[in-house]
C-alpha cells in the first residue's frame, strides 16, 4: 500500500518505519527540514532501541523515504497518517493548531480517494473537526478514521510490530477494511484489530493513559503513606501485585510519571470533563499525586542538606524521563534539577542517551559526564532519577573512593537499602 506519515516524531518514525518494514511504500513527512536531512543522510534524531536498523534496512529497499514535501507525500499515497504532536494548550486542553494544520495540507493537495488516518492523541470530536476542514478544502472523496497509538518510548519498535491491540474508530465500511488490511500482517496469531466508532477510539486512547497514569499515582500515595507507618511499599508492591486482578504491571513507586504524554493526557482529559461538566475527580487526584511526588523528593534532600546547598555537588543518574529513551520531556530530573540548581547546588549528570536533550532544558548551567562514575566525583550524594539498567549493579566500592559523603537518594528503589547500608552509604528510597 502506498502510505504517508505525517509527523516523523517518536509515533510518526515508528510507525513509518515497521509501516515499510510490512512491505508498504512509506513516505514520511515532517515539516522540520532540518529533521528530514538528518534522516536522509542516515542521522535518526531520536534514540529508540531497533529504530535505526530498522530505517536502513528499509530505507535501502526504498520502501521509506524521507520528505519536507508534504504535497508530494499526499499525491503518492492513498492512506495518510497524521503523526504530529498534540502539546498542552495554556487551558490544558490538547492544543490541535498541528493536527489540524496538517489536515488542511492533506485536504490541498488530494488527487484522489485518500484515508485520513490521525494517530496523534486527539480529544473526542476531533475526527469531526478534521471531517470538517477537509470537506472545505476539497472536493475529493475521504474519510477519516481514528487510530490511537499505544506504543511505549523505550520499547516503541516492539509495541507497533507486536500490539497488544489496534484500536480503529471509522464509519466508514471501505476505510475499515483497509485499515484492517494494513495492520492484518502484525497479527499472525490471534485478530486484536477491534473497530469501534470515532468518539469511543479517541476516548479509549485518554481512558488508557489516565487509568495508567493513576495506577502510579495510587502506588506513590500508598508508598508515601508505608513511608510514614513504617512499611515497605516494596513488599507492599509485591504483595498486591500478585493478584492477577491487580497486576504487576505501573507499579513501582519513584518520582512520579513523566514524559510526553501522560501529564498532558491527564490533563486534556480533565478539560475535557470540565467542557461537559462531568467532574474527573479521580484523575485530577492522580495529577496532584504525581506533582507532589516530586517536590517529596526534593524535601528529602532539603531535609538532610538544608534548603541552601551552596558548595554542595550532587551526582545525578539518570535524566531521560524513563529507561531506554532520549526523551525529557516533562522528566522529573527537570523538577528535580531546577530545585538544586535554584539552592545553589552544582549538579553533575550522566545519562548513557538523554545528555543531548538536556543541553536544550540546562545549557551549561549543569556537568555532562561522559561516565556514571565520572559524574561522581567529589560529589555530597549521588541522586537516581531514571532506572536505566546499567545503574542496577554499580561497583560501590569504586563510588565510596569517588564521593565526598556516601548518600544515595534512590528514587527508583533499585537498591538493595540493608546491603548498601551494610556498605557504609546513607540511604534514602520512595516509601521505605
Ligand atoms: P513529536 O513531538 O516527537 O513529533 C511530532 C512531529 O510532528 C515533529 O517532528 C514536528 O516537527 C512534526 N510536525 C508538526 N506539525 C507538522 C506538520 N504540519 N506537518 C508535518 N510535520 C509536522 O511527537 P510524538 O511524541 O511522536 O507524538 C505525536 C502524537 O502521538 C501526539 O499526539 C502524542 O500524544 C501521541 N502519542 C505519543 C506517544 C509517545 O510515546 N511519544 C505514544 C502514543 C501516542
Amino acid at each position: 500500500m502506498k502510505i504517508s506519515v505525517i509527523g516523523t516524531g517518536y509515533v510518526g518514525l515508528v510507525a513509518g518505519a515497521c509501516l515499510a518494514d510490512m512491505g508498504n511504500n512509506v513516505i514520511c513527512v515532517d515539516s522540520n527540514t532540518e529533521k528530514i536531512d538528518q534522516l536522509k543522510n542516515g542521522i535518526i534524531p531520536i534514540y529508540e532501541p531497533g529504530l535505526e536498523e530498522l530505517i536502513k534496512a528499509n530505507s535501502r529497499e526504498n520502501r521509506l523515504i524521507f520528505s519536507d514535501d508534504i504535497h508530494y507525500a499526499v499525491q503518492n499515497s492513498d492512506i495518510c497518517f497524521i503523526a504530529v504532536g498534540t502539546p498542552q494548550g495554556e487551558d490544558g486542553s490538547a492544543d490541535l493548531q498541528y493536527v489540524l494544520e496538517a489536515a488542511k495540507s492533506i485536504a490541498k493537495s488530494m488527487n484522489g480517494y485518500k484515508i485520513i488516518v490521525n494517530k496523534s492523541t486527539v480529544p473526542v470530536g476531533t475526527a469531526e473537526k478534521v471531517k470538517e476542514l477537509i470537506s472545505q478544502n476539497t472536493n475529493y472523496p475521504f474519510d477519516v478514521v481514528s487510530n490511537p497509538e499505544f506504543l511505549k518510548q523505550g520499547n516503541a519498535v516492539d509495541d507497533f510490530l507486536r500490539p497488544d491491540r489496534v484500536i480503529i474508530g471509522s464509519d466508514s465500511e471501505k476505510a475499515t477494511r483497509i485499515m484492517q488490511d494494513i495492520y492484518s500482517p502484525f497479527f499472525r496469531t490471534g485478530n486484536r484489530i477491534i473497530v469501534m466508532d470515532i468518539k469511543s477510539a479517541e476516548m479509549t486512547k485518554y481512558a488508557a493513559n489516565s487509568f495508567l497514569a493513576t495506577k502510579i499515582s495510587f502506588m506513590n500515595e500508598i508508598a508515601n503513606l508505608c513511608e510514614k507507618v513504617g512499611a515497605d511499599a516494596e513488599m507492599v508492591r509485591v504483595g498486591i501485585s500478585t493478584d492477577n486482578r491487580i497486576g504487576n504491571k505501573f507499579l513501582f513507586p519513584g518520582l512520579g510519571y513523566g514524559g510526553s504524554c501522560f501529564p498532558k493526557d491527564i490533563k486534556a482529559l480533565i478539560k475535557t470533563g470540565h467542557d461537559f461538566a462531568c467532574d474527573m475527580n479521580i484523575i485530577k487526584s492522580a495529577d496532584a499525586v504525581n506533582n507532589k511526588q516530586r517536590q517529596i523528593f526534593i524535601d528529602k534532600i532539603y531535609s538532610k542538606f538544608g534548603a541552601n546547598l551552596n558548595g554542595k555537588t550532587f551526582a545525578i543518574w539518570g535524566l531521560a524521563y524513563k529507561p531506554k529513551t532520549n526523551d525529557m520531556r516533562e522528566a522529573p530530573s527537570i523538577t528535580v534539577i531546577n530545585a538544586l540548581l535554584s539552592s545553589g547546588a552544582k549538579v553533575q549528570t550522566y545519562d548513557s542517551k538523554a545528555i543531548e536533550s538536556a543541553k536544550f532544558y540546562f545549557d551549561d548551567k549543569i556537568i555532562y559526564s561522559s561516565t556514571a562514575y565520572d559524574a561522581l566525583k567529589d560529589a555530597d550524594a549521588l541522586l537516581i532519577l531514571t532506572e536505566w539498567n546499567e545503574f542496577r549493579r554499580p561497583d560501590f566500592d569504586k563510588i565510596k573512593t569517588l564521593m565526598n559523603s556516601h548518600i544515595v537518594f534512590d528514587g527508583r528503589n533499585l537498591y538493595d537499602a540493608d546491603r548498601l547500608k551494610e556498605s557504609g552509604f546513607e540511604v534514602y528510597q520512595i516509601g521505605r
